[in-house]
């Protein structure tokens, strides 16, 4: 089976800014989410994984593709939905995949129309096949980026930051798409959306500052945090002297009134109450203390 390995990856940007420093990762089938917050080296790494950029040093393999030697090998295996990416409003989805599966290479009428129509249901927007992509909603349009880049089967599918925007609905029904397309084909999801990752990898990592801080299955590094949690309702005016205090890692809002999440090594008392960690607490715990 095909695996996506990084090794010692790097890249510092002209202005100095260190945006991927030595990140090593093996990346097998299924969805992948790599999270971190804004800044993080998210896109740099997704973008020099689709070939769109150089990096200083380091080396990407995807079965037998050596990545930075045989670009247009990558390329024709690679599926890419980048953060933003340009519509023709006017253009329906019919036309447009039909575009840009001529550009890649699908010479056959045929052929082209048979694999347009078995994305356009696979997507859900076969019903609206004729109708202009500019009137499409947010998950509409991000549905349509997964049919285009889909279109050349490919085994690596690069989706960078794919649910900003969308609604929960749309949300989910983007979600499943994916699961379901993960299951023939590497796919790497970034996101600074802890849920994201959550609900639908079977493997992650998170980075930081250009490195990658850890990297296991979503249950593996929760674990990392057992047995040093603790979680106390406090009111808003204690926040400050609790942060002073504990090791707080996250705070959040339930019926108004705070509740905290501490990392200790003994149990704090003082009404605190031990409790599992969840993904955001480990996220929180990373972030916060690099
Ligand atoms: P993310 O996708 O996680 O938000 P990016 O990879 O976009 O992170 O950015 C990582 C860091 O590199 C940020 O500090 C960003 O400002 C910087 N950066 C990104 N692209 C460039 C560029 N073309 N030139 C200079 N700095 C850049």
């Amino acid at each position: 089976m095909d695996k996506l390995i990084i090794s010692n990856l790097s890249k510092t940007y002209s202005n100095g800014v260190k945006a991927l420093q030595d990140v090593s990762l093996e990346i097998p089938r299924g969805m992948f989410g790599l999270l971190g917050p804004n800044g993080a080296g998210k896109s740099t790494l997704m973008r020099t994984i689709a070939t769109l950029q150089d990096a200083d040093s380091g080396h990407i393999q995807l079965g037998a593709i050596n990545v930075f030697k045989q670009r247009n090998e990558l390329r024709k295996v690679l599926g890419y939905l980048p953060q933003q990416f340009g519509l023709y409003p006017k253009l329906s989805p019919e036309m447009l995949l039909n575009h840009l599966a001529v550009l890649k290479g699908i010479a056959n009428k045929r052929r082209r129309k048979d694999i347009i129509n078995a994305l356009l249901h696979k997507v859900n927007l076969y019903e609206v096949r004729k109708q202009k992509l500019g009137g499409f909603s947010g998950g509409m349009k991000q549905r349509f980026g997964i049919a285009q880049a889909l279109l050349n089967n490919p085994k690596l599918l690069i989706v960078d930051e794919p649910t900003a925007g969308l609604d929960p609905v749309e949300r989910n029904r983007f979600y499943n798409l994916l699961s379901e397309v993960s299951e023939h084909t590497i796919i790497i999801l970034s996101t600074h959306i802890v849920d994201d990752i959550k609900e639908l990898c079977s493997n992650m990592a998170i980075i930081n500052k250009g490195q990658l801080v850890i990297h296991g299955n979503p249950v593996h590094i929760m674990d990392q945090l057992e047995g040093q949690l603790y979680e106390k309702a406090i009111h808003k005016k204690e926040l400050e002297y609790y942060r002073k205090e504990y090791h707080v890692i996250n705070d959040r809002l339930f019926l108004g009134k705070p509740i905290i999440h501490v990392i200790s090594d003994s149990h704090p008392g003082n009404g605190f109450q031990s409790i599992n960690a969840s993904l955001e607490d480990v996220y929180m715990f990373q972030i916060l203390n690099a």
